[in-house]
């Protein structure tokens, strides 16, 4: 993000010409969700041979659907009012999004640092339109967590250090999305059975009884992204991990990355005695990777751990 510098708070340093940004959120929970979803979601924390996949990245990769709608948005626009410059982004390195959001009434900076609105909760995807036309601004929502802080107290790890604070090198979607290299060995057992991100601050947040689902099938749950076990899920060969995320955000971890965060979770399945989780970690002892020997070997001195 430094790297970024002033162009992340000034639109026209990043598209010369900016004037206004539109700023826009699209729902994601899958169009199946049911009405308890944040209890089925937690509750897969207590299966630890299962791998859990945060609700996001379960299907198409948002960043292909969002930009895709802001570019129809755009179109849409130009039929009203003419040939406009205008560049789309969403979840964009140099762009200030949650920022951008909520100072434009998309929602309030929840305790987790997320943007939430009482009309959808957080389950939603931010995209933002750079336009070279003034347009008058909308306003800024007011905040209502309250004296709420449950964000605060469920994330395991205790990522959130303050109220709007939050320590990514502890946050578990970091760690097991962004970091590339070897997982800290303090945070490994909190990681329990989360493979691909972590919902948790979200599943807890009362607003999110609003969350909507997606009227698009693209967010819909893929085979082998919800509900899988771990073994299964460890097998994978790279051409079965490329063939199952063809078009999932979570291909851009890659094969090395995926195996890494599972060995995670089998370790802490294997200490809490879920069966088959020895024999799968043990496939890969001799795995190519040192990242993924490495991690596979604490797994498996988890049996010894109290
Ligand atoms: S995503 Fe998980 S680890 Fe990160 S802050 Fe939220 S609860 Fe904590
Ligand atoms: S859980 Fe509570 S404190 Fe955290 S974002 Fe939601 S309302 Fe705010």
């Amino acid at each position: 993000m430094q790297a970024h510098g002033l162009r992340r708070a000034r639109p026209a340093e990043l598209v010369p010409g900016t004037v206004s940004v539109i700023t826009a959120r699209m729902d994601y929970l899958p169009r199946d969700t049911p009405d308890d979803w944040q209890a089925v979601e937690f509750a897969r924390l207590q299966r630890p041979g299962e791998g859990i996949v945060s609700l996001y990245a379960r299907g198409r990769d948002y960043h292909k659907v969002l930009r895709s709608r802001l570019a129809r948005l755009a179109e849409r626009i130009a039929q009203e009012v003419g040939p406009f410059g205008h560049r789309a982004f969403t979840d964009s390195a140099p762009v200030l999004e949650a920022e951008l959001a909520s100072r434009s009434g998309q929602g309030w900076r929840g305790k987790h640092t997320l943007v939430l609105d009482r009309d959808a909760g957080s389950m939603f995807f931010l995209g933002e339109i750079y336009v070279d036309m003034a347009l008058p601004p909308s306003e800024p929502v007011t905040p209502h967590c309250g004296s709420c802080r449950a964000c605060i107290d469920v994330c395991p790890t205790q990522a959130i250090v303050a109220p709007h604070r939050l320590d990514a090198r502890r946050c578990i979607s970091y760690l097991t999305i962004e970091h590339s290299g070897p997982i800290p060995l303090e945070l490994r057992s909190l990681i329990a059975n989360r493979i691909y991100g972590c919902d948790d601050c979200q599943l807890v947040c009362p607003w999110n009884k609003f969350a909507k689902r997606s009227a698009l099938p693209d967010f819909d749950a893929r085979d082998g992204l919800s509900g899988s076990q771990l073994a299964a899920l460890f097998a994978w060969t790279e051409e079965e991990f490329l063939r199952h995320t063809e078009g999932s955000p979570i291909r851009r971890i890659g094969h090395e990355r995926w195996l890494r965060n599972v060995a995670v979770a089998l370790g802490n399945a294997l200490r809490g005695g879920a069966p088959g989780t020895r024999e799968a970690l043990a496939t890969r002892q001799a795995d190519a990777s040192p990242l993924v020997r490495e991690h596979v070997a604490w797994a498996l001195a988890q049996a010894n751990a109290v």
